[in-house]
C-alpha cells in the first residue's frame, strides 16, 4: 500500500469545484478489486481486477451488459456490499477497512443512492418533503435546517410545488427527481445511481439526467449512474464500459469538444498492461489462449499464435 491510502487528512472534496479538474487527486480509487458470492458450492466472481478512478465532482456512468458487475461494483461504493479483496478508496475512507461503525457513518452523510425501483428510494407514506427530512432526522440535522434544505432541494429539481404531496400522487418521472432530492438531503460528496431511469420514457430519462448534471453543477457532487440509456454519453464527462467485472473500455466527448454528441472510444489499459480486447475483435480473429504482440514504432499488434485456428492451447493469457 502506497501513502495516499493512509493519509486521509490531506483529502477532502472541494465543494466550490464545479467541473472536474483533471489534475486532482481521485475521490474515487479501486484497484484490483474482486467481490465473489458464494453460494452453497458455487462461486460467481462478479468483479475481478476492476481498476477505476473517479475524480472529484466528475460525471460518470458505468455501462455493460446484464450480469457484468455493475451493481456489484456501486454496493460496494455505496458501503452496503464489502469486496472480497483489492482497494477501493473513497474520499478519506478505506472500504476495504472500515469498521461497521463508521460504514454507517459513511452511507448516513458521505453517499446518496438512487436506485432503479422508486419503492427502494422512497417511503410511500410520507409527503415528498418529508421523504427528503427523514435522512436528515436520522442525520441529526435540526428541524428548519432540515426544511430549508428540503424546499431548496425540491426547487433544484424542479418539484416545489410537489412538496407536500404524497408518493403515490408523483408520477415515475417525479418520483425519481424526488429519490435525487432524497440522496442529496444530507450534501453527501458523492452520488451513486444505480439505472434510475431503467422504468422512464426516453423524454423522462433525459430530464433526469439533465437534472443530475444540474446537481453535479451545482452542489459540485460526484456522480456514478450504471445505466442502459443509450444517449447517455451526451450527457457525462466519461462512459466506463464494463465487461465480466473488469473495465475495459472508456469513451468521453472528444478533445474539441466542437460536436458534443462525437465520442471516442479507448481500450483501458491496467498498471501491469492488462486490457480486454473488443468481444468483437476476439471473435472475429478467433482469439483465444496464444496471442503474439509485436511493437511496430509506436503501435502494437496483436494477432493470433496460429492464424485461424482459435486453438485453446492454455488457460494462460499472454
Ligand atoms: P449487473 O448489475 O451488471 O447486471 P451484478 O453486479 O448484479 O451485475 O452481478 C454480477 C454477477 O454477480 C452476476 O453473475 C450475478 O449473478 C452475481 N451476483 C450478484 N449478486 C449476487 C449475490 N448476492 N449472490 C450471488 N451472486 C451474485
Ligand atoms: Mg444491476
Amino acid at each position: 500500500m502506497d501513502d495516499r491510502w493512509r493519509r486521509p487528512e490531506s483529502r477532502g472534496h472541494n465543494r466550490a469545484r464545479t467541473a472536474a479538474d483533471a489534475n486532482a487527486e481521485p475521490y474515487i480509487e479501486c484497484r484490483d478489486l474482486f467481490k465473489i458470492f458464494k453460494k452453497a458450492e458455487l462461486e460467481v466472481v462478479a468483479l475481478r481486477g476492476l481498476d477505476l478512478e473517479v475524480l472529484p465532482a466528475e460525471m460518470v456512468a458505468i455501462v455493460g451488459a446484464s450480469g457484468s458487475g455493475k451493481s456489484t461494483l456501486l454496493n460496494i461504493l455505496s458501503g452496503l456490499d464489502r469486496p472480497s479483496a483489492g482497494q477501493v478508496r473513497v474520499g478519506n475512507r478505506d472500504l476495504l477497512n472500515i469498521s461497521d461503525q463508521e460504514l454507517v457513518q459513511y452511507r448516513r452523510l458521505e453517499v446518496g443512492f438512487v436506485w432503479q425501483a422508486t419503492a427502494r428510494n422512497l417511503v410511500p407514506y410520507l409527503s415528498a418533503r418529508d421523504n427528503i427530512e427523514l435522512p436528515q432526522a436520522i442525520a441529526g440535522v435540526g428541524s428548519r435546517a432540515r426544511r430549508e434544505r428540503s424546499l431548496e432541494l425540491l426547487a433544484v429539481l424542479g418539484i416545489e410545488d410537489k412538496a407536500e404531496r404524497r408518493i403515490e400522487q408523483l408520477s415515475g418521472g417525479e418520483q425519481q427527481r424526488l429519490a435525487i432530492a432524497v440522496g442529496m438531503a444530507n450534501s453527501p460528496p458523492l452520488l451513486l445511481a444505480d439505472e434510475p431511469t431503467g422504468e422512464l420514457d426516453t423524454q423522462t430519462a433525459v430530464q433526469v439526467f439533465e437534472l443530475l448534471k444540474d446537481v453535479n453543477r451545482i452542489y459540485g457532487v460526484t456522480v456514478v449512474v450504471v445505466t442502459h440509456y443509450p444517449g447517455v454519453a451526451e450527457h457525462m464527462d466519461r462512459v466506463l464500459h464494463i465487461r465480466d467485472g473488469r473495465i475495459s473500455s472508456e469513451s468521453r466527448a472528444d478533445a474539441d469538444g466542437a460536436d458534443a454528441a462525437a465520442t471516442e472510444e479507448f481500450l483501458v489499459v491496467d498498471r501491469v498492461g492488462r486490457l480486454q480486447l473488443p468481444q468483437e475483435y476476439v471473435d472475429r480473429l478467433n482469439m483465444h489462449g496464444l496471442a503474439k504482440a509485436d511493437i511496430a514504432g509506436q503501435e502494437v499488434n496483436i494477432r493470433p499464435a496460429s492464424p485461424g485456428s482459435g486453438r485453446r492451447s492454455s488457460e494462460q493469457a499472454p
